[in-house]
């Protein structure tokens, strides 16, 4: 039995010596083999250099490194892609999710579940990113037709079954906790703690986030344009009634004069009312132009991933 380990890295230069010393005391007590694929997402600082001196002196660690940074998932996505072994293991370079931990999930795979993924317990985050991260899960929820766990992140066991569903999917917008909730099996969570990171700096920006949130909820449902048909309509029956109100009033002056609704000149209504259409057409507009995005970025066809080094790892080619 072969396990692997999946580490995507992004100028991690500071905490990779204390990542190779974790992770490999970490891998030690694992009751069978295991080799670590390292993934240098177009690193500026010496993440490469290091990867490929930790790869001498001890070659079950194996890296390649893209061609340019091509973001998180991709990284992920192309670790997944090259890793060999009966389960896979996805972890940040970090250290925040303890290498400690995935025993756990190599004991919960071996009692038979294809899939094994953290919960985080608690988030080390201001209020901001954790009342952004809670609406987002909520969110998917509603909007996804199968479940995605709340909470969990790409901190995962995944069996040799699973990943070869994930290694035929050809999409290029990967969020990859998105697709393994929908490839199914047996999948259970383990809570963990999540600590803060062991150096360096958070790689993921509020650009970033606002992206990979995008991409889980348009990358797997249609619900958002649903609803701005939903909206459409109950926009017109509201102005359908406003045009009752405005006939009545004029037709019926006397009367709706003498119980305090004079017939009024109101341009400021027809600004707002315009505006506020104009709003709800702008906001269609871009979610139209989310998937219209997305089904132009899968018609190029394009590689995922280009890779511009190896070391102890034969680079494939990204799924057509
Ligand atoms: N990362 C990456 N490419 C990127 C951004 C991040 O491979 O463009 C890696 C990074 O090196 C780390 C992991 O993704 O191993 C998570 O990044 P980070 O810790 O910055 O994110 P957070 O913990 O804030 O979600
Ligand atoms: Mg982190």
């Amino acid at each position: 039995m072969k396990v692997a380990v999946v580490i995507p890295c992004f100028n991690e230069e500071e905490v990779l010596p204390e990542l190779f010393r974790r992770m490999t005391a970490a891998a030690e007590k694992w009751p069978c083999d295991w080799e670590i694929v390292c993934i240098d997402d177009g690193s500026r600082d010496a993440t490469w250099p290091l990867l490929v001196a930790q790869q001498k002196r001890d070659p079950r660690w194996r890296a390649l490194s893209f061609a340019r940074n091509y973001g998180h998932q991709t990284a992920v996505s192309a670790g997944i892609h090259h890793a060999s072994g009966d389960a896979v293991m996805v972890i940040d370079a970090d250290l925040q999710d303890p290498p400690e931990e995935m025993v756990r999930f190599i004991e919960k795979w071996r009692e038979g579940f294809e899939v094994v993924y953290a919960i985080r317990q608690k988030r080390k985050e201001g209020w901001p990113k954790k009342a952004a991260y809670w609406l987002f899960y909520r969110m998917m929820h509603r909007a996804v037709a199968f479940d995605v766990p709340h909470d969990s992140g790409d901190f995962c066991l995944m069996d040799r079954r699973v990943v070869e569903v994930l290694k035929r999917m050809p999409e290029r917008n990967r969020f990859v906790r998105g697709l393994r909730a929908w490839a199914g099996f047996r999948q259970v969570g383990l809570t963990y703690e999540r600590h803060a990171r062991a150096a360096g700096e958070a790689k993921y920006d509020f650009r970033r986030l606002f992206k990979l949130a995008r991409d889980g909820i348009f990358s797997f449902s249609t619900v958002p344009l649903g609803l701005v048909s939903y909206a459409g309509l109950w926009i017109s029956m509201f102005a359908f009634l406003g045009i009752i109100w405005i006939l009545a009033t004029r037709i019926f002056s006397g009367f709706f004069s003498k119980i305090g609704f004079p017939p009024v000149q109101g341009f400021a209504t027809i600004v707002v009312s315009v505006l506020f259409l104009g709003g709800i057409q702008l906001i269609s507009l871009g979610i139209m132009g989310e998937y219209i995005g997305r089904i132009y970025e899968e018609v190029k066809r394009r590689p995922i991933w280009v890779i511009r080094d190896s070391a102890g790892i034969e680079p494939q080619e990204s799924p057509e």
